[in-house]
């Protein structure tokens, strides 16, 4: 039927639009970066439901990309022949934002437009960057293997009109109408520039017409022959020396669907009992949705180039769910599922050889690029601490890499490692000593830290909710025991002295009657009193039992309810 129907977007899609039109205008080229790889991502869809279906492939197995444009109507086509859409999938995924956190994500916008740029490049722009330079945009498409087609249309301002027509190519095709001023779009050299400059890495070809040439007497030849504009080979299976590291970028924004460039990577072909090649990506900024357990991103798995789904859980340990990319395996079956990968010993290989992977590059930052790995840390670093508790077999490596405040720090930068420690620890010292408190202040200002300080011996100062858990896990590093300088009785070992036997022993005995004092006033409320002379400005100050709950690890789980 013809009927046109109007339908709303959700209010969000409204925020956003507005705000991305205004803020990414500097940066409007992306566009055609993310209907591409939106092309992109369709023929790979195809490419994975088509194993079990051949027949979505409609006698046209070749999949690419096409691009053209209309100088006098003022229109830009993108079209692909993938998976396409049906009339529902139009109107959840081009009419909602269907991603977790939207609502917290849009709480954080200021209306600052270059802060909200930098915001809205971590939320993803995705298919309505067309509206940075379309003022009308009609997509129309055909889900693989259905009989009709739908078209949506839109002016971008709040609402969007759907139709039900009739198209013979399946997949998508997508009309722009330029907005006044943005001619320049509509010329085969801009367009060509554009894809080379951020989609050469599509593993599919991008078309565009020859365009004019000049024959032997200097005639124009009008040709209306297409060709690849991009190299479409898969960018990860190319050398690392025929790689640019402008195309490692692009790449990246087109699998994390990220906006902005990655921090590193890690590029390799693994031989041995499994086959694959990785290529993986630490972004640069965590995402929105880094604490959320809905999050949908991951790594992708491919089997021969084929694109089999994008896992969070299996690919990649939950610590290090951060990373994104490729992981191309030659060996698995085509027909792998999420069943069967719950269960692959190959997946495990593959999985730990990632891990290890991804371990060495983070090794390379902290050792070579100390200031890359402040920023990797700043981002990643609560995430990665979970790892001590999660990885046995990679416990020491994590260890290594893990970065403290301690009552050495001076700047605003947690900055030690546990080897930084054990370099600067006292003759005598055994232990590496920390505190743990719900804030930094609290952490340094604690009057167990008194005895410390007098002696001259550094304690790590945990202020991170994660850290109860590091401490829970990690109970030595490199042979010494790490131990709480708010627990027990506190055995300083050999770094303590005659005098500071006598002195203990002398507190002892003077305050007995005040010790029986408290002791009775407080009665059940405490195990124990002691005097004590490691006290040096406070009082007194609380102490948990040697196999007892830390105090702070007691109040996070009072406010946690239980
Ligand atoms: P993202 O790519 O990050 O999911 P987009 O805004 O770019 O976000 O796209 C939203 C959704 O619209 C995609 O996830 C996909 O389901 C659908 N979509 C967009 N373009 C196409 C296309 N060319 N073919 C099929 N589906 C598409
Ligand atoms: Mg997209």
């Amino acid at each position: 039927s013809a009927l046109k129907e109007t339908l709303g977007f959700q209010t969000e899609v409204k925020q956003l639009l507005q705000l991305m039109i205004h803020s990414l205008y500097s940066n409007k080229e992306i566009f055609l970066r993310e209907l591409i790889s939106n092309a992109s991502d369709a023929a790979d869809k195809l490419r994975f439901e088509g194993l079990a279906k051949p027949e979505l492939f409609e006698n046209e197995p070749e999949l690419k990309i096409t691009i053209g444009y209309d100088a006098e109507a003022r229109t830009l086509t993108i079209a692909d022949n993938g998976i396409g859409m049906s009339r529902d999938e139009v109107i959840a995924n081009i009419g909602t934002i269907a991603k977790s956190g939207t609502k917290a994500f849009f709480e954080q916008l200021s209306g600052d437009a270059k802060k909200d740029a930098n915001l809205i490049g971590q939320f993803g722009v995705g298919f309505y960057s067309a509206f940075i330079v379309a003022d009308k945009v009609t997509l129309t498409t055909r889900r693989a293997g259905d009989a009709v087609a739908t078209r949506w249309e839109s002016h971008g301002a709040g609402e969007y009109t759907l139709e039900q027509v009739e198209k013979a190519g399946r997949g998508t095709e997508i009309v722009l109408h330029l907005k006044e001023g943005e001619d320049e779009l509509l010329s085969d050299w801009k367009l060509k520039g554009i894809v080379r400059k951020y989609s050469d890495h599509i593993s599919i070809p991008i078309e565009m017409k020859k365009g004019n040439s000049y024959g032997e007497n200097g005639e124009v030849i009008v040709s209306d022959e297409m060709e690849a504009v991009n190299s479409a080979s898969a960018l990860w299976t190319r050398g690392k020396s025929e790689i640019s590291e402008e195309q490692y970028k692009e790449f990246y924004k087109h699998v994390a669907h990220d906006f902005t460039d990655p921090l590193a990577w890690s590029h390799a072909r693994v031989e041995g009992r499994q086959e694959y090649t990785e290529l993986l990506y630490i972004p640069s900024r965590a995402p929105f949705d880094l604490f959320d357990r809905e999050r949908k991103q991951g790594v992708k798995l491919y089997v021969r180039r084929v694109f089999i789904m994008e896992d969070t859980e299996k690919l990649m340990p939950h610590y290090l769910r951060f990373v994104r990319g490729v992981i191309d395996s030659n060996d698995l079956p085509l027909n792998v599922s999420r069943e069967i990968l719950q269960e692959s010993k190959d997946i495990d290989a593959i999985r730990n050889g990632c891990v290890k992977k991804v371990l060495g590059l983070l090794e390379d930052l902290s050792a070579n690029q100390p200031e890359k790995y402040a920023e990797f840390w700043q981002e990643f670093g609560q995430v990665l601490k979970e790892g001590v508790g999660e990885d046995m077999a990679n416990k020491e490596r994590i260890a290594k890499l893990l970065r403290f405040f301690s009552t050495t720090s001076e700047g605003v930068e947690p900055t030690v490692t546990l080897g930084d420690y054990i370099g600067r620890m006292k003759e005598g010292q055994d232990k590496i000593y920390y505190i743990t408190a719900d804030t930094l202040a609290a952490a340094k200002n604690s009057p167990h830290l008194e005895v410390f300080k007098k002696k001259g011996v550094e304690v790590l100062l945990l202020a991170d909710r994660v850290d109860e858990w590091v401490v829970g896990s990690l109970f030595e590093f490199d042979g010494k025991a790490l131990q709480s300088v708010a627990k027990g009785a506190l055995d300083l070992g050999a770094l303590e002295d005659e005098a500071d036997k006598e002195a203990q022993k002398q507190v002892e005995e003077s305050a007995k009657p005040v010790v029986e004092k408290v002791q009775k006033a407080l009665a059940d409320r405490v195990k124990e009193v002691r005097a004590t002379a490691r006290l040096t400005e406070s009082p007194a100050c609380l102490v948990a039992g040697e196999h007892d709950m830390s105090a702070h690890l007691e109040r996070m789980l009072k406010a946690a309810g239980q």
